[in-house]
């Protein structure tokens, strides 16, 4: 034991980047979703690639699990411990390494924040489309759970904008995985296979990140409904219309309450019980002025109640702060468990249809808001005011066994963008074919065969 830490103090010579036993800060021993976590034999912050490799090579031949963390702002327990793992936080790793204006690619260390890539690269005229509400959440966490977000209706998700991608296998090799062409037959895509595998396979060290540029004129809509059926009956009519909304958020009046309480701010509109919170974006004021034309038709038919553009900037901050903020709001309001459930865009409707059923049959509050335009609901199962927690278990895992059997059913995943960590396994296995299953865990094998690499998660 002693000879151990004495050889990983010599990886990390600098105190304040290493913690072992005692020394460990209590926020790396728990996780928010997961209460009964393991003990951790130590945290180390890397400072660079050598680093980082060392420490793997170290905890490989010492038998070391590991779990590689961002900013820890995930929300599937992907980063709780299970038992005498090494933690390797990657927040010093927060450079900006280079733009290269030729092949409009950024290259980034994993530990740079979101939101400060969105601020440098729309300083310099361009665009990362990716939007997840956590602008503080680390880019390489970004890539290893395939984040998601507001803008995935237009754009596309993480992985749409990743060139390439350095990673540290778990017995110490680096590989470097996709390159700057834009188009590939050359073989296995195996930096789609790191993408979204939530640091079961390796480390990633460095980040390319394609760009697109940044178009020059935006506007934010919001659209009023009676109900939220109408509202999630006209985003297909919407999207088969032409569009072509940047984002297509929707939630519920009493959902966008609590983020309003919570903020002390107003919501832009207070007719009606349902909203969708819409950007429509392009290189013309014409092109927007057009389809939000087209938009107004659209939703009328739908018994839109309300449709009222945010011309003025600062009622538009405020709309997508209550909106970002959301999230936070629930979860400071009661004890909950939100999922990041996905269903085919014509069957929305449906399965926020039977939430609704699930809640007069438990008598659990069921809050729901989305990324509607793709078909990704956060349906959050609210403990309110129930005092014995037997009850409460027993009521929130009869609505999760009833809600995950109708995603199945409705030809849906457990898992949109938030991943599959460790809370949701149980239904990641039940609703994935096992040969699905069989052929992960082979590949897991042939990544990591001493299972080493965030052990216990995903599979
Ligand atoms: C308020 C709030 C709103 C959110 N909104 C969204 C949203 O709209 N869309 C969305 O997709 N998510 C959202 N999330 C979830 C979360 O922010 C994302 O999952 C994010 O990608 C996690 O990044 P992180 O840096 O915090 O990673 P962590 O939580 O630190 O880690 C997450 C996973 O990534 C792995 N990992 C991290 N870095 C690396 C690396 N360099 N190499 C290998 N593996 C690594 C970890 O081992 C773990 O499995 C939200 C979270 C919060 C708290």
């Amino acid at each position: 034991m002693k000879n151990r830490d004495e050889r990983i103090k010599k990886i990390i010579i600098d105190e304040k980047r290493l913690f072992l036993e005692d020394r460990i800060p209590s926020e790396y021993k728990h996780d928010e979703y997961v209460t009964d976590t393991g003990s951790l034999y130590g945290v180390a912050l890397p400072q660079n690639k050598e680093e980082i490799q060392q420490l793997v090579q170290f905890a490989s031949s010492e038998k070391i699990p590991m779990i590689v963390q961002g900013a820890g702002t995930g929300l599937s327990g992907a980063t709780a411990p299970q038992g005498g793992e090494l933690v390797i936080d990657l927040h010093l790793m927060n450079q900006i390494v280079e733009l290269d204006e030729d092949t409009m690619t950024l290259t980034v260390e994993p530990g740079v924040l979101l939101g400060e890539i969105h601020n440098y690269v729309e300083k310099r005229g361009y665009f990362y489309p990716p939007d997840p509400g956590s602008k503080h959440s680390s880019i390489g966490g970004n890539v290893a759970t395939n984040a998601g977000g507001m803008r995935a209706v237009k754009y596309g998700v993480t992985r749409d904008y990743i060139r390439q991608l350095d990673v540290i296998l778990p017995d110490g090799r680096e590989m470097s995985l996709g390159s700057l062409n834009i188009k590939s037959s050359s073989g296995y895509d195996l930096k789609n296979l790191f993408i979204g595998s939530e640091g079961t396979l390796g480390v990633t060290t460095l980040i390319k990140l394609k760009l697109i540029p940044l178009p020059k004129e935006k506007r934010s809509i919001i659209v009023a409904f009676e109900t939220l059926e109408h509202a999630t009956d006209a985003v297909l009519t919407i999207l088969r219309n032409g569009i072509d909304p940047t984002t297509m958020e929707f939630f519920e009046k009493e959902a966008i309450a609590l983020s309003e309480k919570e903020n002390q701010l107003d919501f832009p509109s207070q007719i009606g019980n349902a909203y969708l919170l819409i950007t429509l974006d392009g290189d013309s004021r014409a092109s927007i002025e057009s389809r939000l034309h087209q938009l107004n038709g659209s939703v009328r038919q739908h018994h839109a109640l309300e449709v009222l553009p945010l011309t003025d900037p600062k009622m538009e901050h405020t709309a997508w702060f209550l909106r970002d903020q959301l999230l936070t709001a629930v979860v400071n309001y009661t004890e909950q468990v939100t999922l990041d459930e996905v269903v085919p865009v014509p069957h929305v409707s449906e399965l926020y249809h039977y939430t609704k059923e699930l809640e007069k049959e438990s008598g659990l509050k069921m809050i729901s808001f989305g990324h509607a335009g793709d078909g990704n609901l956060h349906t959050c199962i609210t403990r309110g005011d129930i005092q014995d927690e037997k009850e409460w278990q027993e009521k929130r895992d009869d609505v999760l066994d009833k809600l995950y059997g109708k995603i199945q059913e409705l030809g849906g995943l457990p898992s949109a963008e938030h991943g599959i960590g460790i809370i949701k396994k149980k239904y990641f296995h039940k609703m994935t074919a096992p040969i699905n299953i069989e052929i992960m865990q082979q590949i897991k094998k042939v990544f990591d065969p001493e299972n080493l690499m965030n052990p216990n998660k995903v599979l």
